[in-house]
């Protein structure tokens, strides 16, 4: 999977936001996050090397937007751009997450139609409300690849009546930093077993900071998210998200 980040800063806007990583980041460096800008890697999707290849790689999965979200109303004036050069890139995918799904009708191109063949969206549901509010409009829109993201998962979620065939994987994870909202795992295996129900590929992607297991909980460093996670070997079928 490469990345490509067209722009950088976002607004919160629910209580999965909170402690965002892209604030985060930019407190440490003195940087407003609000203060949403173009990257000097906003044309990297149509860039060559000189060899005549692509920058980023043909027959790859591209995670795009990854310190913003795609569908963020202050980038509006610059997405228009980016479609043009998606659509361009028939020969990758590009993967995008958003908590902004409602936004969704207004951000489309104009020869949208019933979705690109090269592009994933994963809306992103933190709480049972959010889920209730996003996945119905997600599930209803014409988009040729689906996937739910919880993460972080803030408590446990109720997705059986979104978990309709075509949506093509369900991640879940925790919080991470140090004030992070501790996540448990019987939250995680609820879902887990709602996706099985449905036939839906599911994968547990991060345990996060606070991660309760059988009433001990546990602080886990930042590196071992992961890999913790995998260990409790309890994805079903192939990943698509997995780095
Ligand atoms: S939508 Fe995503 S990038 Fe934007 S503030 Fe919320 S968590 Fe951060």
């Amino acid at each position: 999977m490469s990345g490509w980040n067209p722009w950088h800063g976002c607004d919160k806007i629910s209580a999965g936001c909170k402690y965002c990583y892209v604030y985060r980041s930019d407190e440490k460096y003195d940087r407003n996050a609000r203060e949403v800008r173009k990257n000097a890697s906003f044309y990297d999707p149509i860039k060559k090397k000189r060899d005549g290849s692509w920058k980023l790689p043909s027959g790859e999965i591209i995670y795009t937007c990854f310190t913003s979200d795609f569908l963020l109303d202050k980038a509006d004036e610059w997405r228009k751009e980016a479609w043009d050069m998606i659509r361009q890139r028939q020969d990758a995918m590009f993967l995008f997450i958003t908590k902004r799904i409602h936004r969704f009708y207004d951000c489309i191109p104009e020869d949208w139609g019933d979705g690109y063949d090269n592009v994933i969206i994963c809306c992103t549901v933190e709480n049972q409300q959010m889920a209730d509010y996003r996945l119905p409009i997600f599930i209803n829109a014409p988009i040729k690849h689906k996937l739910i993201v919880c993460e972080p998962l803030l408590e446990e979620i109720d997705l059986r009546k979104y978990l309709t065939p075509e949506i093509r994987q369900v991640s879940v994870g925790g919080e991470s930093g140090v004030d992070a909202r501790e996540c448990n795992y019987d939250w995680i295996l609820s879902i887990r077993q709602q996706c099985i129900d449905a036939d839906i590929p599911f994968e547990f992607r991060q345990t996060g900071t606070h991660f309760r297991k059988d009433g001990r909980l546990y602080t886990i460093p930042r590196k071992l998210h992961s890999s913790q996670a995998k260990k409790a070997n309890i994805n079903t079928h192939k990943q698509i998200l997995t780095k």
